[in-house]
């Protein structure tokens, strides 16, 4: 029986554990980072927490006999990315990255694209806007620099500390956010531009096509530099290079 374990916390990392789950050629294990305190069911065993950095990962891999490791995180967790790059480079086992393709603009699409947060609130220039920050709670705090805003705040758990500013609006969900109620969701708050991750995928796309049909810019973070791994966009392209042992073609 090979030994898999998915470094997960994103809807692809599950779809991948449900397809595994069922298989009696393969022992399954999702790592979640636990940031969020009720995380989604998953169909495989999980554990919890960070392995303290690469030699942590590395140490775990070989105590654990892990024959293959997935890289499924967040586009955006880029240091557990390295990590995973580092400690499959030293154990010698075989690393997939399966990653969504990033959104491109569409007609109608007025995105301004920056390099991270701090550009973000620069972006959003002096005069007061209704912004609809889509980000995670621990990547909002320094919106608190650009207090004359208005902030609609959407994150999977609620912002405690709130942000620092004197009008701030919170909403929790962990979607999927359809095109629909986030074209509602923008019109009540009277939203004039977004900021957000080019996350891909659809389970986020809705304020993505919302914004494009009401004519709201989108500031988005570029993705982060993540590492040169053989990388597949699909659970089923991950399900192959389990059983075929390389990166299928056209997946
Ligand atoms: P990160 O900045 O790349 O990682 C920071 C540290 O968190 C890592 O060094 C590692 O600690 C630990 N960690 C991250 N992912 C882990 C995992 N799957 N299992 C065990 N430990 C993990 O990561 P992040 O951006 O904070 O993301 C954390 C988790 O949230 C990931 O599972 C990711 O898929 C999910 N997520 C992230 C985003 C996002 O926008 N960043 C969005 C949705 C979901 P050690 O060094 O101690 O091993």
């Amino acid at each position: 029986m090979r030994r898999v374990l998915i470094l997960g916390g994103t809807t692809e990392a599950r779809h991948l554990a449900e397809r595994l789950a069922g298989r009696t050629d393969l022992a399954v294990t999702v790592s979640l980072a636990g940031r969020t305190t009720a995380p989604a069911a998953q169909a495989a065993p999980v554990r919890i927490g960070g392995f303290g950095g690469v030699e942590g990962l590395a140490r775990y891999l070989i105590n654990e006999r892990v024959d293959a490791l997935i890289d499924a995180t967040h586009p955006y967790a880029a240091i557990m990315s390295a990590n995973a790059a580092a400690a499959a480079a030293t154990t010698r086992v075989p690393l997939l990255a399966l990653r969504r393709a990033p959104w491109t603009p569409l007609p109608g699409d007025r995105w301004i694209e920056v390099a991270d947060t701090a550009a973000a609130v620069e972006a959003l220039g002096e005069a007061p806007r209704h912004v609809f920050l889509a980000l995670g709670k621990s990547e909002i705090g320094i919106f608190a620099r650009a207090p004359q805003h208005h902030y609609l705040v959407r994150s999977v758990e609620p912002v405690d500390p709130p942000l620092a500013v004197p009008h701030a609006f919170y909403v929790t969900g962990r979607g999927p956010f359809s095109e629909a109620d986030d074209r509602r969701l923008l019109v009540t708050h009277a939203i004039d531009v977004i900021v957000a991750k080019n996350s891909g995928g659809g389970a986020t796309y809705g304020k993505i096509a919302a914004a494009r049909t009401l004519g709201v810019p989108v500031v988005l973070l570029r993705r982060p530099a993540l590492p040169e791994v053989p990388t597949v966009e699909s659970f089923e392209a991950a399900v192959a290079w389990l059983d075929h042992g390389s990166v299928p073609r056209g997946v």
